[in-house]
């Protein structure tokens, strides 16, 4: 059985490896405390359960939560196929996790990110093996969406980068291309232009987020709007990714406004906090925040 470190237990770490574990692989689930961790389980089983109970489940949820195991150090990433880095969007942080990764896994194990804006030559010059450095950009909530980024840093070798696309399939998921490293890669770019704008015309009392929701929804077809997508992921990792996107030259596709860490200092971080453009009720109902003022 392939073995594979997902490192960070929050939103995104947490579904790549209830998929993984899904898939067939041995996953070790990694993070700072054992009370995330223990969310993270708490969480993967809930998912698991929803699948269950509409028949997508191919096995009982207790086999699958049993090729997961918690961690709280990197050590075992000496023993690993994969690994997959999903901690807190930080430059510096993951900096340091793929220098100890580096140091600790095989020589030829890859080692990917699931970054949403650092680049990934940046994260490759940080260990001794950049053409084994690769982007898997998942997409959240990871269980649900079908789609992950296959990001090329300037030195993966092209056989990482396919063996990569091979992984995503073993998930079940579809993999797209990303054949440079670019800041935003190819769905984010075109998702902050979006959200930019969406965020600038609600900050100018314009429109509100529920009207341009359903706007997008009513008008273009999407399964959801701009300001749903952003409570969903965390308004903390979108601004930092707006940040990032200016600090490497694309500030085009970030918010002109400061609306969102404004949000983010006040602890409207969306759904994860029960409230950012919208509020949720304890079962995650989402309602207007308007109702609330
Ligand atoms: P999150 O805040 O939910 O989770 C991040 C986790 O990383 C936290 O549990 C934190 O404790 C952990 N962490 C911090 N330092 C760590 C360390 N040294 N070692 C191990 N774990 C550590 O964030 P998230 O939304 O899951 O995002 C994770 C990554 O995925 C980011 O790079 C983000 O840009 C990317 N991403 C997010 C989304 C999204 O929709 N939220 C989509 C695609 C990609």
């Amino acid at each position: 059985m392939e073995k594979v470190l997902i490192v960070g237990a929050g939103f995104m770490g947490s579904g790549i490896a209830q998929v993984s574990a899904q898939a067939g692989y041995r996953v070790h689930l990694m993070d700072i405390q054992t009370a995330i961790t223990d969310r993270a389980f708490k969480e993967i089983r809930w998912s698991l359960e929803k699948l269950a109970a509409k028949d997508l489940l191919a096995e009982p949820s207790e086999k699958v939560l049993a090729r997961i195991s918690p961690e709280r150090d990197l050590s075992s990433a000496s023993e690993m196929d994969w690994v997959i880095e999903a901690a807190t969007e930080a430059e510096e942080l993951k900096r340091s996790i793929f220098q100890e990764l580096d140091r600790i896994s095989k020589p030829e194990t890859p080692l990917a990110t699931n970054t949403s804006s650092i680049p990934i030559t940046c994260l490759a010059q940080n260990t001794r093996r950049p053409e084994r450095v690769l982007g898997l950009h998942f997409f959240g909530p990871v269980p649900l969406m079908r789609l992950v980024e296959v990001v090329k840093g300037e030195k993966t070798s092209l056989e990482i980068f396919e063996r990569g696309v091979a992984f995503v399939q073993s998930l079940g998921k579809t993999p797209i291309r990303v054949r440079r490293d670019i800041p935003g890669f190819v769905m984010n770019r075109i998702f902050s232009a979006a959200l930019r704008e969406a965020v600038d015309l609600v900050d100018q009392g314009i429109a509100t987020p529920g009207d341009v929701d359903a706007g997008m929804r009513l008008g273009y077809g999407w399964n959801a709007g701009p300001f749903e997508i952003a409570d969903n992921a965390g308004l903390d990792t979108c601004a930092r990714v707006g940040q990032s996107l200016k600090a490497l030259g694309a500030g085009n596709l970030a918010p002109s406004s400061d609306l969102m860490e404004r949000m983010v200092s006040e602890g409207r971080l969306g759904r994860k906090t029960g409230k950012g453009f919208y509020r949720y009720s304890p079962e995650g109902k989402r309602l207007p925040w308007e109702e609330n003022h």
